[in-house]
């Protein structure tokens, strides 16, 4: 049995760390400002969230104050046990999205699923963000802010992070770098996403931190990502208006690998979207 995990940090710059390894999951990443650090997303399981927030305190030699979640998936706030004694921040769509009766039935089973299957899984916690903002919200420590910004798009509580000084962005799930993503939740909006793809590209961030897959440098980086999503929508449209069916569409090849369930959920998904706007 797996029980020690290492989860060392990537160090982005100065004042901002990540892990993109995947061993917990989703990504994570902190920043340090002058008196604390922020922490953004929690991974999936309180191992590794446990260690996580050790490193960035032994890192940075400053206390973890607050934990922010980008959204409301089991990769990303399972492992907020570890953070249960902080202010935790999400937008108030997290926390409805948390309770809906289909994701809280859900997760009831995934952790108790969890705890007997999943080395990594013991402990977890079904816990609920403890503040809330609607569309934007900065945190400030004398001369340095971050901000969250609540935009929709991957999930309709997603949220990304910027911190202007270091120019970095945490973009949460609203990017899967060099996999096919995740566009298949029933909240998804593929108009707010790439609403949410200009907006952070328009930060002209120097390091983007994504939800899954590893750090990207350079704003340009940004850049296939958004294509993406404006090739997918127009097959997308095309096929509605040609009648093809889910199995005969084919998605952009920006991605090398395609996870065919992945693939199967977004243009499901997108295929309802769209079929509403038209
Ligand atoms: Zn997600």
């Amino acid at each position: 049995m797996i029980s020690i995990v290492s989860y060392e940090l990537e160090i982005i710059s100065p004042r901002a760390v990540a892990n993109t390894e995947g061993v917990g999951r989703g990504n994570v990443g902190a920043i340090y400002l002058n008196n604390f650090c922020l922490a953004i997303d929690s991974s999936m399981y309180v191992s590794t969230g446990d260690l996580f927030r050790s490193n960035v305190e032994t890192h940075f030699k400053a206390p973890v104050k607050f934990l922010i979640i980008t959204h409301y998936h089991a990769d990303h706030t399972f492992g907020m046990k570890s953070f249960k004694d902080l202010v935790s921040i999400s937008s108030a769509q997290v926390s409805k999205n948390l309770q809906s009766t289909d994701v809280l039935e859900r997760y009831k089973g995934y952790i108790i699923e969890l705890e007997k299957d999943d080395p990594l899984g013991k402990g977890v916690e079904f816990i609920l963000p403890n503040f809330l903002f609607t569309e934007s919200l900065i945190i400030n420590d004398e001369n340095l802010s971050v901000e969250i910004n609540h935009v929709g798009g991957h999930t309709s509580g997603s949220s990304f992070v910027f911190f202007p000084e270091e120019k970095i962005l945490f973009a949460g799930d609203l990017i899967f770098e060099d996999k096919f993503p995740y566009a298949g939740d029933v909240t998804c909006d593929p108009e707010k996403w790439i609403t949410a793809m200009k907006r952070m590209r328009a930060l002209n961030p120097d390091f983007i931190i994504p939800g899954h897959g590893p750090v990207m440098k350079g704003s340009d980086k940004l850049d296939r990502h958004e294509k993406f999503f404006i090739e997918l929508r127009s097959i997308i449209k095309d096929a509605i208006t040609d009648g093809l069916k889910q199995e005969e569409i084919e998605v952009p090849t920006t991605f090398d690998n395609i996870d065919p369930e992945l693939k199967l959920l977004t243009v499901d998904h997108w295929l309802k979207y769209y079929k509403t706007q038209i």
